[in-house]
């Protein structure tokens, strides 16, 4: 696993051939200059972004000379990632439950007797309070999620009145916002679960809808080759997405204006339970932008329908089975 973090490194060689990290290196020559443990923390960034606790230790020999030295790396990249996790779930309860203590100090103090001030305090509050339990039924089912080993489901779905109803439920958010949905939808079974596809596509629907909404329509696209996985994507003509900012869209919390999402009353949760539920069905998502105000698209990937005995995988069949079930 060493040559796999850092490559080889020939006897002779410079450490520094390696590990480039100033501080590091500090910490190396000083242990060979003193003979003195040395610990520090080292933070590669290719091939991934890795952090490690470094330590460096001599080996004595029976004259208590230094013989030789052990560097070791312990990759701690988990546990700093949960960590985050918790910092990041901590200062996400903070803001609203500060907002809510004010409004209770003012609703006790100076509001008391004001009954306008009362509906409209009252009102901000309950959406808060929404908004946070909202986060904590979120981060449960991902933690659900995230602990499910299981096979992909396997139950025959037909994408289009599925799709369908996540739009007739989006509708009226999509007319508050002023934003059309198209749908161009070949009918079409995948094996999936149902209510686990219908939230990946409520929210990228709604995502694309909520922050691509100056673009004004959303498009539903679904590309079914023979033979080839199923290609679903959400596009939207919106601002787009910053090009660095891709790969840690599905971080949980990630958000790419925390203000504004959470104008919105986002959490930060839905993209990393979209990328979950689609992992589990053997699929994967996709994020594109097309450069800057040129829209987004997030595309989801579905392994063809399974093959049941006698039958072939494509897209015919799939439609036969379509006209049975109809049938
Ligand atoms: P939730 O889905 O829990 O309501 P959210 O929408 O903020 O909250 P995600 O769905 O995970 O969280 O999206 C994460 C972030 O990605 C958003 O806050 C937004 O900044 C960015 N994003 C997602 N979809 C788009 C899009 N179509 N165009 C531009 N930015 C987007
Ligand atoms: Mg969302």
């Amino acid at each position: 696993s060493a040559r796999h973090a850092f490559g080889a490194i020939e006897p002779g060689q410079h450490i520094s051939a390696r590990i480039r990290q100033p501080a590091t290196l500090d910490m190396i020559r000083e242990t060979l200059a003193t003979a003195r443990n040395g610990q520090m923390e080292y933070t590669a960034t290719l091939p991934t972004e890795s952090v490690y606790m470094v330590r460096m230790i001599p080996a004595f020999d029976e004259k208590d000379h230094p013989s030789f030295y052990v560097l070791i790396f312990r990759d701690v990249s988990e546990s700093r990632r949960i960590d985050r996790m918790r910092t990041d779930f901590v200062a996400e309860l903070r803001t609203p439950l500060a907002s809510l203590r004010g409004f209770i100090e003012t609703l006790l103090g100076p509001a008391r007797n004001d009954s306008a001030a009362h509906q409209k305090f009252l009102t901000i509050m309950l959406e808060q309070v929404t908004r946070m339990s909202r986060l904590v039924d979120d981060l449960m089912s991902l933690s659900r999620l995230e602990l499910k080993a299981r096979l992909a489901p396997e139950d025959e779905v037909d994408l289009v009145p599925l799709i369908g109803s996540v739009c007739d439920a989006l509708a009226p958010l999509a007319e508050d916002l002023g934003v059309e949905i198209r749908q161009s939808l070949p009918e079409i079974l995948v094996s999936g679960d149902r209510d686990e596809l219908t939230q990946v596509f409520e929210n990228l629907i709604e995502n694309a809808c909520k922050y691509g909404q100056e673009g004004k329509i959303v498009e539903v696209r679904l590309a079914a080759k023979p033979r080839e996985p199923i290609d679903i994507s959400v596009i939207d003509h919106g601002p787009g997405i910053p090009e660095d900012q891709v790969p840690r869209l599905t971080e949980r919390f990630y958000r790419v204006n925390v203000e504004s999402s959470r104008s919105k009353k986002g959490t930060g949760l839905g993209l990393a339970i979209v990328k979950h539920l689609v992992e589990l069905h053997g699929g994967s998502v996709r994020a594109k932008s097309g450069g800057p105000d040129r829209g987004a698209t997030f595309v989801v990937q579905l392994p063809l329908p399974v093959v049941q005995r006698g039958e072939t995988a494509d897209r015919a069949d799939s439609s036969d089975r379509l006209e049975r079930r109809k049938a």
